[in-house]
């Protein structure tokens, strides 16, 4: 599989990535050494939005195999893209969460897609990912439910996404309650004012609250390039990585 043209300005842009992707997994690395976690412990999940196919297709020769998308119609067709370039036989096939908030309208597409939807924050938002994935199931589209993470806002900022903290319970009965989404844990984005390391503390607590009442909702989705060394430090399951490895976000 070549990801590309063999140029010059290829063969920089796949250096640039390889130099990148070994910082950020070196930051991962030393972050659950420091924290007393295993290493592999941590997910990183490559945050590849408005980056192009051919981004996803080098990071899977340098080993990624899970990525975040977070906006519809751009993942649909990205992912189409790198199935098409990889092929059927091909001995890995990436797996695609999305991380972005999702319109209900657009639910149905998602769950041809994704593997897990970190961003889910309301009961007609569930409702619609159980029609989408049942659909999507029906299709043949996918062969396993759809994993929903819930999204919640530790500081109680609605403007910014995420269900409050004292909504949390009701929202995880309505997803254990669907028949084709397997409610997997929480995602959370640290508010920008205040510390990091008081905000990934309560975030710690407000999830081991949550496996008491979900015991299969293990995963933490939190910590992005800025803040991921304190996710890990306090019990981060998956780091969402973009700008660290592929660098900075051209202006939609
Ligand atoms: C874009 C995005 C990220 C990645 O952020 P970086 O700071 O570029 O690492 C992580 N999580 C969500 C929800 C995002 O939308």
């Amino acid at each position: 599989m070549s990801s590309g043209n063999v140029g010059g300005v290829d063969d920089a842009r796949r250096a640039e990535l390889a130099a990148n992707l070994a910082a950020a997994r070196t930051r991962v690395d030393d972050a659950e050494r420091a924290a007393g976690r295993s290493s592999g412990e941590v997910t990183l999940l490559v945050v590849t939005k408005y980056f192009p196919a051919a981004d996803v297709l080098r990071l899977i020769e340098l080993g990624c195999g899970e990525f975040g998308e977070s906006r519809e119609p751009e993942a649909s067709r990205k992912i189409a893209e790198v199935r098409a370039a990889l092929g059927p036989g091909a001995s890995a096939q990436p797996v695609f969460d999305m991380i972005g908030s999702v319109q209900r309208k657009k639910a149905r597409s998602v769950a041809r897609w994704a593997r897990t939807v970190h961003s889910v924050d309301s009961a007609p938002l569930v409702e619609a990912l159980q029609r989408g994935a049942r659909a999507a199931l029906d299709a043949g589209e996918r062969t396993a439910p759809l994993g929903v993470l819930l999204q919640v806002s530790l500081d109680g900022d609605a403007a910014r996404g995420g269900v409050s903290i004292d909504g949390l319970p009701a929202l995880g009965d309505v997803v254990a309650g669907a028949s084709d989404l397997h409610l997997r844990g929480l995602m959370a984005i640290a508010p920008l004012h205040g510390e990091r390391e008081m905000w990934m503390a309560k975030l710690a607590g407000v999830h081991a609250d949550f496996v008491r009442r979900f015991p299969d909702a293990t995963v933490l989705s939190a910590g992005m390039s800025g803040d991921l060394d304190v996710a890990v430090k306090f019990g981060s399951t998956c780091v969402r990585v973009g700008t660290a490895i592929l660098g900075l976000r051209p202006i939609p």
